[in-house]
């Protein structure tokens, strides 16, 4: 499972409740980004809730896809953000309270762990198979982005 599908909305009931309607947990469902991040119910959401679903939109789902918001873009853009946070120097559980702060997301500590591990196993086998190759700058710039990783 991807990182993306381990993603929730806080206060997820709550939300529901403003909005008069359910929609699954998960940030990235497919019901979720129609209905919560896309839907016509923003009117209905509080002040604060609403300021952090438009940054969401703003910020993931601003392509211009014709599949949008289901083309993959918005998964994309926010395993960059979490990469970005971790490029910052945050460890897991910072880089949850963040996502809380910004977009009222969630995700448990040992998720982001994983995916953080995960990123750096990918980027050392990407590393190699460029040294194998002799693509010497490949390699090189693979093994910066890693340490800036760990
Ligand atoms: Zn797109």
């Amino acid at each position: 499972m991807a990182i993306t599908d381990k993603i929730y909305v806080k206060n997820h009931q709550q939300l529901a409740s403003q909005l008069e309607t359910s929609f699954p947990k998960g940030a990235f469902s497919g019901a979720t980004l129609d209905i919560l991040f896309q839907g016509e119910g923003l009117a209905k959401l509080d002040d604060a809730t609403r300021d952090r679903v438009l940054d969401f939109a703003e910020d993931f789902m601003d392509c211009e896809c014709q599949a949008a918001p289901h083309c993959g873009c918005p998964e994309r853009k926010f395993v960059a953000y979490l990469l970005e946070l971790r490029e910052q120097g945050m460890g897991p559980d910072a880089i949850v309270d963040v996502m809380t702060d910004d977009y009222m997301l969630y995700a448990y500590p040992g998720d982001v762990l994983s995916f953080l591990d995960d990123s750096v196993r990918t980027l050392e086998a990407v590393e190699t198979l460029a040294d194998v190759d002799g693509e010497e700058e490949v390699a090189a710039e693979t093994r910066k982005r890693r340490q800036r990783l760990l």
